[in-house]
């Protein structure tokens, strides 16, 4: 894989993931959508069975677990095929924050915390959240600015504070809390498992942000009242457990961010290959052509920095892989903003469509993908 080709099977698999995104998934945006408004999830639903049919649920996870087993250099080609569509991971169970939690309680979650919250994760029957940023002067882009604390009481822990920005927490059966547990600068945090339900945990709101509501993708603010938590991975290890985290999760957003940054193309393209200007159509003029050639051009490069990425986590060189992966992010992020802006302003006045296209042609995803893509590059 070093030369970053695909084997047989994973090409194969990526163009069943593509197919089902395209065929099924992208046409019932919309209706999706409206459903979750509406307090419905019976066509997500619909699509998550098709997913397990067609053998492709939860492909990043182990085999034993359910999943294909992929490894990170196929997560890059499958994430990106379900990026085509903001709703894609969904149908596949591998979207923020669950996937990311998934690997956590994979790699630390007792056999007990297994059964009550990584089975039913798996099978989407519940949703997660992962709770570290508080409001200044908290933890941001700082962690160690921690301010939720936990108290050892008994044979369990008890935490009080102030979190926000918490993806899905609104609706998680479960939040993966970050709280201090001494002052010690290196060990002084812990995650903790926590019951969303549990007496303490008040659910002051869903932050309004200028990202349209995407399923789970709210951003929930919380304060804990000496909630009950259990330590995940150790008392002592918080900071190097987000670290962990966090490389991965930096780079499944890059291969989402790049799939949709493909449809954008592909839409920019379909639109300017035919609408007619001053005598041509779009294509041929030079302007149109330069910006779709820079676009392709850093598109590339986001893949290749991806993929190199991937493969050192691949060959277990985690920590040399943290600056590249915030470069990497950078990259991607910067790069799918400007895909996405030169997108409205190519397809005209319908660039600037709110609703997400229920036929080729028919208007653009891009102005809403714009504000999530802008609200969720602020994020790590
Ligand atoms: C859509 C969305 C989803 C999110 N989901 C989650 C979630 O699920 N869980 C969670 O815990 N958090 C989540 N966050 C919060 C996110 O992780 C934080 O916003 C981020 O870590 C930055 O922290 P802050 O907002 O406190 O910014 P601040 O720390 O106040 O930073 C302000 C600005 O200063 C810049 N800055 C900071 N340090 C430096 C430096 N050394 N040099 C130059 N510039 C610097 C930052 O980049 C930023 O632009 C989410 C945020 C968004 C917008």
């Amino acid at each position: 894989m070093s030369d970053f080709l695909l084997s047989p099977e994973l090409s194969e698999l990526r163009s069943r993931v593509r197919h089902l995104i395209d065929r099924e998934v992208i046409p019932a945006e919309q209706t999706l959508i409206d459903e979750d408004l509406a307090g419905s999830d019976q066509t997500l639903r619909a699509l998550q069975t098709r997913a397990r049919a067609e053998g492709l649920w939860t492909p990043h996870l182990p085999v034993e677990l359910g999943g294909l087993g992929l490894g990170v250099m196929g997560m890059c080609a499958l994430f990106r095929a379900m990026g085509r569509s903001l709703l894609g991971a969904k149908v596949f169970n591998c979207d923020a924050p669950d996937q990311g939690n998934m690997d956590l309680l994979l790699s630390t979650a007792d056999e007990e915390d297994r059964q009550r919250w990584l089975k039913p994760l798996v099978q989407a029957e519940i949703t997660s959240a992962f709770c570290m940023t508080e409001p200044a002067p908290g933890a941001g882009s700082d962690p160690s600015n921690l301010r939720t604390r936990a108290r050892q009481d008994g044979d369990h822990w008890r935490i009080d504070g102030h979190k926000w920005y918490s993806t899905g927490g609104g609706r998680a059966s479960f939040l993966i809390v970050m709280a201090r547990t001494s002052d010690d600068p290196r060990t002084g945090a812990s995650m903790f498992l926590v019951d969303r339900k549990d007496p303490g945990v008040e659910h002051l709101r869903d932050i309004p942000v200028m990202a349209p509501d995407l399923l789970t993708h709210r951003e929930a603010e919380f304060r804990f009242h000496g909630v009950r938590g259990k330590v995940l991975g150790g008392v002592g290890n918080g900071f190097r457990l987000a670290q962990k985290r966090l490389v991965p999760a930096r780079l499944t957003h890059c291969m989402r961010w790049l799939g949709l940054a493909d449809r954008t193309l592909d839409m920019c393209r379909e639109y300017i290959g035919t609408r007619m200007s001053f005598g041509k159509v779009l294509t041929e003029h030079q302007m149109v052509q330069l910006k779709l050639a820079t676009n392709a051009r850093d598109i590339h490069a986001g893949n290749l920095m991806t993929l190199h990425c991937a493969t050192m986590l691949e060959q277990g060189l985690a920590k040399e892989a943290r600056p590249y992966s915030s470069m990497c992010k950078d990259h991607v992020a910067n790069t799918l903003l400007r895909v996405l802006d030169d997108a409205i302003q190519l397809h005209g006045a319908l660039g600037t469509a709110r609703t997400f296209p229920s036929a080729p042609g028919t208007a653009t995803a891009a102005a809403p993908a714009w504000r999530m893509a802008r609200t969720r590059s602020t994020a790590w």
